[in-house]
């Protein structure tokens, strides 16, 4: 992180230490849009303003997640994020936490989407600020979280074993487990992960990803300009991200210009991208339930007969 890697005791700790010996907390807002946590404005009795997000002490891991994931995309210096400010656990209130610079919405800029779009690119032609093992350039230095559940980031030499053993193969294992696969499911899923070859492609060079890019994980900061939030990074192909921003409607038609204008994607993507969905919807079954399977279903048909 940032503020090192240090993971504070206490809020009190944390606040002290980034914002001078007596810092505390005058006033908690609720900031309602999140997924899984419990997000406040926190303004401090030094007048600065603060983004508190928190959870289960037990969830602690969830934090060190995301700022490693905040601080990967901040060492691209090619799109904006939060600044991190402290990760830790406060016994008295329960909870683990973190704790980052508070994003002052503005107005978008006119071209607010093209700069987006731009940036994104930027981020996935970047080299990665991460050290990797040696001939295992995908996955990333930990495991984190997706929506809830666990990411495991495992680093593997190729894309395709690492889609195949560190995205689909756990969600569909965790979805058999809890029941919510057919053995028709089961067997095009076994299918479709053993004949990955045949559908994904290698990228041009391995990309840091935001790994979650739907439209509630950016935000337009006060000079009018895109900041991303609330990642679930790691080093793959970049296709999963302009796939998850797809996937509930899209963003607007210039950032999709702008991408492809910086950094053109690979023949093929359209054909590729369902695949991609496929991660994201078994990671929806398995958190929310069968409204997702009908999704899964449609995917894993689409490729058992292709
Ligand atoms: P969750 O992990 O629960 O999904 P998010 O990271 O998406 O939470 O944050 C919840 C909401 O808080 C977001 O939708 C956004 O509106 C707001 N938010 C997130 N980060 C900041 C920040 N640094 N400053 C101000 N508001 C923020």
């Amino acid at each position: 992180m940032s503020g090192g890697e240090k993971v504070y005791g206490s809020l009190k700790e944390a606040l002290n230490a980034v914002f001078g010996e007596g810092a505390e907390v005058r006033e908690r807002r609720a900031i309602h849009g999140g997924d899984c946590n419990d997000a406040r404005l926190l303004v401090l009795s030094t007048g600065e303003r603060v983004f508190l997000k928190s959870n289960n002490s037990k969830n602690l891991c969830f934090f060190t997640a995301e700022a490693r994931g905040l601080d990967a995309i901040a060492g691209t210096e090619t799109i904006a994020t939060p600044k991190v400010l402290a990760v830790g656990t406060d016994a008295a209130q329960g909870m683990a936490f973190l704790l980052m610079e508070f994003v002052e919405e503005g107005r978008r800029r006119a071209d607010f989407f093209e700069d987006f779009g731009r940036n994104l690119a930027a981020m996935h032609k970047a080299q990665p600020p991460l050290q990797m093992p040696a001939g295992k350039p995908f996955g990333f230095d930990e495991d984190n979280i997706i929506g809830f559940r666990p990411q495991c980031n495992t680093p593997q030499s190729d894309w395709i074993s690492f889609f195949r053993d560190c995205r689909l193969a756990p969600q569909v294992r965790d979805a058999q487990a809890a029941g919510y696969l057919s053995k028709e499911d089961y067997q095009q899923a076994d299918a479709v992960m053993t004949h990955l070859d045949r559908y994904l492609i290698e990228p041009e060079q391995p990309a840091l990803v935001h790994g979650d890019l739907w439209g509630g994980n950016y935000m337009c900061g006060g000079d009018g300009s895109v900041l991303l939030i609330d990642p679930a990074a790691y080093i793959g192909h970049r296709e999963v991200d302009l796939a998850m921003s797809q996937m509930f409607g899209g963003f607007s038609a210039a950032f999709y210009r702008a991408y492809q204008e910086a950094y053109p994607l690979q023949p093929g993507y359209e054909d590729r991208r369902p695949l991609y969905d496929l991660y994201q919807m078994l990671n929806h079954l398995n958190q929310f339930g069968t409204s997702y399977l009908g999704s899964v279903r449609r995917i894993l048909a689409r490729y058992a007969s292709a």
